[in-house]
C-alpha cells in the first residue's frame, strides 16, 4: 500500500511492528525479506520521483585538507554531498552504475599494520548471503569465480592475481521491487515523509517512536517494536546526531563514535601507460558485464603495509594517447594515432591508463557532524571533515610503483611513473559512519547491527562496514541487509 505522507492525519500516531527508515538498497531489500513475518512500515523522505526541495534536505558542508593542488584550487575536498546520493523510492540505485563485487575475506580481518581494522564478523558470514544478493541485483551467479584463470594470460607473477567486477544491469531497486512492496499487504509505504526524530523511552535505551515531517508542513508519529535505519551511510548518523534532546550527545553516541570513520572509495587514474592489447581486451571493452583488475595478494600488501587497491585498465582520450605515444614510441618516423589505440586489431600494441580502486583508512577524525545551518525541516544539516592519511598516500604510491614493475618485469608493458598524475575521482559511497564492533567504545552497532545502546534500533548500509575494502559496496549491502532480516526473524 502506498501513502502520501501529507495524507496522514496531522500530528496522528501509527503503529506498527517493524519501521524501516529509506528505501534504497537496503530498506526495499529488508521490506521484502520482512514482508511475510509482521506489519512494516516503510518510510522515505522522497516520492516516487526525483524533488529538488528533498534533494536540498542534503546539503552539507565539507571541511579538511584538500588531497592535491588540482582539488585545493577548487576548494573541493569532495563533491557536493547531495550529489553523492538520490533520495527518492529506490535511493541511490537510482543513479548507481552497478559494479557488484563482495569483500574478499583479508576485509574483514584485523591488519595489523591499518589501525582500527577486524571486523567482528568474517567473510565466511556472508558467503551464504551473496549468492541471494546476486539474484537481487541481477548479476550473474558468475560472480563467485571472480578469481578465474583467464586473466592469468598475462603471466604477471604470483604477487598479483586477477579479479574481477561483475555488473548489474543496474537494478533500480525502487523500480524493479516497487509492485512488490506497494501490493504487499504487510507493507505500508510512507512516502514524502522525513524521520526527523527518534524517541525514547524515559531510560533512553529503546525508541519508542519516530517523528516524520513533510515538506508541505504535515507531521506525524510512527510507533514500533524495532526499528531499522536505513537511509544510508550519511543519513544514518545525521538523524543520530540530531536526536539530540533526550541524549545529549545524540543517540547511541554516548562513547562519540557515531559519525567518525568515514571511508570513501578513490579511483584515481596514472597516466598513459603501454600493454599488451590483449590485457585490455581482458578488461572487457568487449564484454560490459564484467571487467578486470588487478589485486595484490594479501602477503604483498602485508609485506608492503599497504591497503587494499585494486588496478584496472581503461582506455584514454585520443590527445592523451597521442602524446604518450610520441615521448615513449617517437622516432624519426610520424606516429600513426591508429596504431597506439585500442580500436585498432592490426597491432599489438596499445595506450591505456590505469585506473586505481583505492581502499582508504578507518581514521577516527574523518567524521559526519552536525553544523549549525538547519534545513527546511529543522534538521541541523552536515559537516563532512575528512582528509587523506599518510597510510592512504602510502598505498597509493606504493602500489602503483609495484604495479608498474610487475608490468615491466613481465614483458606484458611500460608505465610512465615518471608522469604519474592523480586526478580524482570518489565512488560516491559513504562507509564507517556507525561501524559494526564488538567494543562499544570504538563502535555503533554489533554483530548483528543492532545499536549498542540500544535495545530495538538496528542499521542497515555501509555506515557499518568497518573498514572498505576496495570493492564497491552495495552488494555487501544487501547481502547485510538480507542477514539481518534473518536476525530479525530469528529473534
Ligand atoms: C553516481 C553513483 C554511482 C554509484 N555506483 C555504484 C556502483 O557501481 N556500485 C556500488 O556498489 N555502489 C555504487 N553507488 C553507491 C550505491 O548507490 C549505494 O551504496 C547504495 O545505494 C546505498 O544503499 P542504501 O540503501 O544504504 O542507501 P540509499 O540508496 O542512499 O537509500 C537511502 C534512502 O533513505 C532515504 N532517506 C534518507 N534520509 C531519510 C529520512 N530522514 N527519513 C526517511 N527516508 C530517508 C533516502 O531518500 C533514500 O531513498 C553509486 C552511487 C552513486 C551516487
Amino acid at each position: 500500500m502506498l501513502i502520501d505522507s501529507n495524507q496522514v492525519e496531522h500530528n496522528s500516531t501509527l503503529k506498527t511492528d517493524l519501521c524501516i527508515i529509506g528505501s534504497g538498497a537496503a530498506g526495499v531489500t529488508l521490506a521484502r525479506e520482512m514482508k511475510a513475518h509482521g506489519d512494516v512500515i516503510l518510510v522515505e523522505s522522497g516520492g516516487l520521483d526525483f524533488n529538488m526541495e528533498v534533494y536540498d534536505l542534503n546539503r552539507g558542508s565539507v571541511s579538511g585538507k584538500a588531497w592535491s593542488a588540482t582539488m585545493a584550487s577548487k576548494k573541493l575536498q569532495y563533491m557536493y554531498l547531495q550529489t553523492t546520493r538520490h533520495s527518492f523510492f529506490g535511493g541511490s540505485t537510482n543513479c548507481w552504475t552497478g559494479f557488484c563485487r563482495p569483500l574478499e575475506a583479508s576485509v574483514f580481518e584485523n591488519r595489523a599494520w591499518i589501525p582500527h581494522s577486524g571486523w567482528p564478523i568474517t567473510r565466511s558470514d556472508l558467503d551464504h548471503y551473496y549468492p541471494q544478493a546476486a539474484i537481487l541485483c541481477e548479476v550473474s551467479e558468475q560472480y563467485a569465480q571472480h578469481e578465474q584463470s583467464d586473466g592469468r594470460q598475462f603471466k604477471f607473477s604470483s604477487d598479483l592475481r586477477p579479479a574481477k567486477e561483475h555488473k548489474s544491469p543496474p537494478t533500480r531497486f525502487g523500480i524493479k521491487y516497487r509492485d512488490e512492496i506497494l501490493q504487499s499487504k504487510t507493507i505500508r509505504t510512507y512516502i514524502n515523509g522525513t524521520v526527523t526524530n527518534l524517541i525514547c523511552n524515559a531510560v533512553g535505551d529503546t525508541v519508542e517512536r519516530v517523528e516524520i515531517k513533510t515538506i508541505a508542513g504535515n507531521s506525524y508519529f510512527i510507533e514500533a517494536g524495532r526499528f531499522i535505519l536505513a537511509t544510508g551511510g550519511l543519513e544514518n548518523p545525521r538523524i543520530l546526531l540530531n536526536a539530540n534532546k533526550q541524549h545529549k550527545k545524540g543517540l547511541g553516541n554516548e562513547n562519540d563514535v557515531v559519525g567518525r570513520f568515514f571511508m570513501e572509495h578513490l579511483y584515481p587514474k596514472v597516466r598513459p601507460g603501454l600493454t599488451a592489447l590483449s590485457a585490455v581486451r581482458w578488461t572487457g571493452n568487449d564484454k560490459f558485464d564484467e571487467f578486470g583488475i588487478w589485486t595484490f595478494t594479501p602477503e604483498v600488501r602485508k609485506q608492503h603495509a599497504l591497503l587494499n587497491v585494486g588496478i584496472a585498465f581503461e582506455s584514454t582520450e585520443k590527445n592523451e594517447a597521442y602524446q604518450f605515444a610520441q615521448s615513449v614510441l617517437s622516432t624519426s618516423k610520424a606516429i600513426d594515432y591508429d596504431s597506439v589505440t585500442n580500436d585498432n586489431t592490426h597491432y599489438d600494441s596499445i595506450v591505456t591508463r590505469a585506473r586505481l580502486h583505492i581502499e582508504l583508512s578507518p581514521n577516527p577524525d574523518n567524521r559526519v557532524t552536525l553544523s549549525e545551518e538547519r534545513d527546511k525541516l529543522g534538521m541541523q544539516r552536515l559537516n563532512l571533515h575528512w582528509q587523506f592519511s599518510e597510510l592512504d598516500k602510502h598505498s597509493i604510491y606504493k602500489s602503483v610503483d609495484l604495479f608498474a614493475l610487475e608490468l615491466g618485469k613481465s614483458g606484458n608493458g611500460r608505465m610512465s611513473i615518471g608522469r604519474l598524475s592523480l586526478l580524482e575521482s570518489f565512488g560516491a559511497h559513504h562507509i564507517g559512519t556507525t561501524r559494526m564492533g564488538n567494543d562499544p567504545k570504538i563502535s555503533v552497532v554489533d554483530a548483528n547491527c543492532k545499536m549498542h545502546e540500544l535495545t530495538n534500533l538496528y542499521i542497515a548500509g555501509s555506515s557499518v562496514f568497518p573498514t572498505a575494502g576496495f570493492e564497491n559496496p552495495t552488494f555487501t549491502i544487501v547481502a547485510l541487509a538480507l542477514r539481518l532480516a534473518d536476525h530479525l526473524r530469528a529473534s
